[in-house]
């Protein structure tokens, strides 16, 4: 079973850290997970290189690392994928998915809303006493303690000020937002406003003014954090500076959310969401999911997708309840013969905003390198089903991923419409109504002679140029190839997928008029560090191709223009 790392950014505050362990180790004893461990980036021990390197000795090479941050802001984004890419070093073959950030999310909502309430009952942190509480027995309270704790709760008469950590990234900090706003809807506040704790603002005091101007009475502040630290401790002391201020208030500020079971599930969560694919769109607080306070009549309501003006007209597609947030997409891309650097700008900037690649075996594999950590990436050549099946499997993955709205980008090699089956996939996307656009590539059947010094023209040598595929020999009857027309055109033929037919071919070319002494170049493995080139004559191109052992993927390249190869720096 996949191991989990649970990464946390680390913090001065030891009861921050002793709450991340407890959390750690309240998911371990669960058991729904083989085997668990927690580490921080930065701070605090123990470091994730530990936690990373325990999961590694125990044999495990594929993971899920699981960000515990309550917004996707720069450690979800960057700090951590960093750090798991200096792990990926240390570890060779160390494969990881990503979880999502873990808010905004019910289970969070649920679990601020009875921290609030213990603060209103008198059982949470009231009057900005001390931070970091043993807060075991609160964690998720029973019936009972929820009665008590609403029985004397007087939510309409009580503004809540929800304090995010605060972020230089605006995403962040609307999610925070978002959460107040959620957090408020049907629960009976008399509101919800956001503020930070830093760097962004309204700042605490900032908040806490709005609100008393708003005629505010009763005001609790609630931490939106997971644990203890330096920051809640600073909410804290900034509210009591506020409250001492301004005594005819009554202002009580609310527990961190902390190691509870809601947390766990929610980690759990994470974990399978990351295991069952990439997942992107914002399903935690969708009314149509997720029975929400207030909205109970629309969990489950079958959705139409949204009807954009210039959608084919009359075209509709149901998605249950996977419907759109986004529309996703398929870009076809050819990626040239192999190296990283001869794929087009175009197709290279689809790529950088892919959100899943699917690959197959022949495209450039070092550009997979460069792509996010969260891009999924998908082996067309390891689709799990027989031969026959696999196109019609790709097919349907690009369009199950875009209909989820993901930009997914189908890397061939070489041009996609040159013996790729690109146009079936551009076929199957458009009969889908996906929307599907193709990106044109360097085609191994130019760029192969190219880089082995033969020009497929030249002036006065050779005006035509004939592209063909060997994959099926001369006299197969689902062959379409005239070999006599080729046989008597005196320009060049390049033949791709001919490594197994190449001596049957080259005879029926000579039956039918080529010349046995012509040349003819296999070029295998163009634009990579093994590229060869092996001449020989027509007549013997067979035996020699298989007395020098060359395999796919190799080009013939045949007609006068090979004797004008030039070697040196491109030979
Ligand atoms: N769409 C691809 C061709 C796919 S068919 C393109 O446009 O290049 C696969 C064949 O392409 C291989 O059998 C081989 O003949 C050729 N090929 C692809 N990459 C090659 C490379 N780097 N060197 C030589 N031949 C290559």
């Amino acid at each position: 079973m996949t191991g989990l790392v649970i990464v946390g950014h680390g913090t001065r505050s030891a009861a921050g850290v002793e709450q991340f362990a407890a959390l750690v180790e309240r998911v371990r004893r669960r058991g729904d997970i083989g085997d668990v461990e927690g580490g921080f980036i930065e701070l605090s021990r123990p470091p994730l290189t530990d936690a990373v390197g325990a999961l590694v000795a125990r044999g495990h090479r594929a993971l899920v690392a699981l960000p515990l941050v309550l917004t996707g802001a720069g450690h979800g984004k960057g700090d951590i994928p960093a750090a798991m890419a200096r792990e990926q070093e240390r570890h060779p073959g160390l494969s990881y998915r990503y979880g999502r950030p873990l808010g905004p999310h019910p289970l969070l909502h649920t679990a601020l809303e009875q921290r609030i309430d213990a603060a209103l009952a008198g059982t949470g942190q009231a009057g900005a006493g001390p931070a970091g509480a043993d807060r075991a027995d609160a964690a998720l309270p029973g019936a009972d303690r929820a009665d008590a704790a609403l029985r004397g709760v007087d939510r309409a008469g009580t503004w809540v000020a929800l304090i995010g950590r605060g972020s230089t990234d605006p995403d962040a900090n609307a999610e925070v937002t978002k959460v107040a706003r959620l957090l408020w809807e049907g629960r009976g506040y008399a509101g919800v406003e956001p503020g930070f704790i830093s760097l962004a603002q309204p700042s605490v005091p900032a908040v806490l003014e709005r609100l008393r101007r708003l005629g505010a009475r009763r005001i609790v502040v609630a931490p939106y954090f997971l644990f203890a630290g330096v920051l809640p401790d600073r909410i804290v002391a900034q509210s009591a500076e506020f409250a001492a201020a301004h005594p005819d208030l009554d202002v009580r500020v609310a527990e961190v959310i902390g190691d509870c079971d809601a947390l766990a599930d929610l980690v759990l969560e994470r974990y399978t969401e990351a295991l069952g694919g990439d997942i992107r769109m914002n399903c935690d607080t969708c009314a149509y999911r997720v029975l929400m306070p207030g909205f109970a009549d629309k969990v489950g309501r079958p959705q139409r997708p949204h009807d954009h003006p210039d959608d084919p007209v009359g075209h509709h597609h149901h998605h249950g309840h996977d419907h759109h947030h986004d529309h996703g997409s398929v870009a076809v891309v050819g990626g040239g013969p192999g190296p990283d650097d001869l794929i087009t700008v175009r197709g290279k900037a689809l790529l950088d905003a892919a959100d899943v690649v699917v690959v197959d075996r022949l495209a450039p594999q070092g550009l997979l390198a460069g792509l996010r950590p969260d891009v999924l990436v998908v082996d067309a050549a390891k689709v799990p089903r027989g031969p026959s099946m696999a196109q019609e499997a790709i097919n349907a993955a690009l369009v199950s991923h875009a209909r989820a709205g993901r930009r997914v980008v189908r890397l061939k090699g070489g041009d996609p419409y040159v013996f790729g089956r690109g146009h079936e996939e551009m076929q199957a996307c458009v009969a889908a109504g996906v929307p599907v656009t193709v990106v044109p590539g360097v085609s191994s059947a130019l760029a192969a002679p190219a880089l082995a010094g033969v020009p497929v023209t030249h002036r006065g040598v050779a005006h035509d140029v004939t592209v063909v595929s060997g994959h099926l020999p001369p006299g197969h009857p689902d062959s379409l190839v005239d070999w006599a027309a080729l046989a008597r055109a005196r320009g060049t033929v390049v033949l791709l997928m001919a490594v197994d037919t190449i001596a049957k071919i080259a005879t029926v070319l000579i039956e039918h008029g080529r010349a046995p002494e012509s040349p003819v170049l296999a070029v295998q493995d163009a634009g990579l560090p093994d590229q060869r080139s092996v001449p020989a004559r027509l007549d013997e191109i067979g035996a020699v191709a298989a007395r020098e052992g060359v395999g796919p993927p190799a080009v013939f390249v045949l007609g006068p223009v090979v004797a004008l190869a030039t070697t040196g720096p491109t030979g």
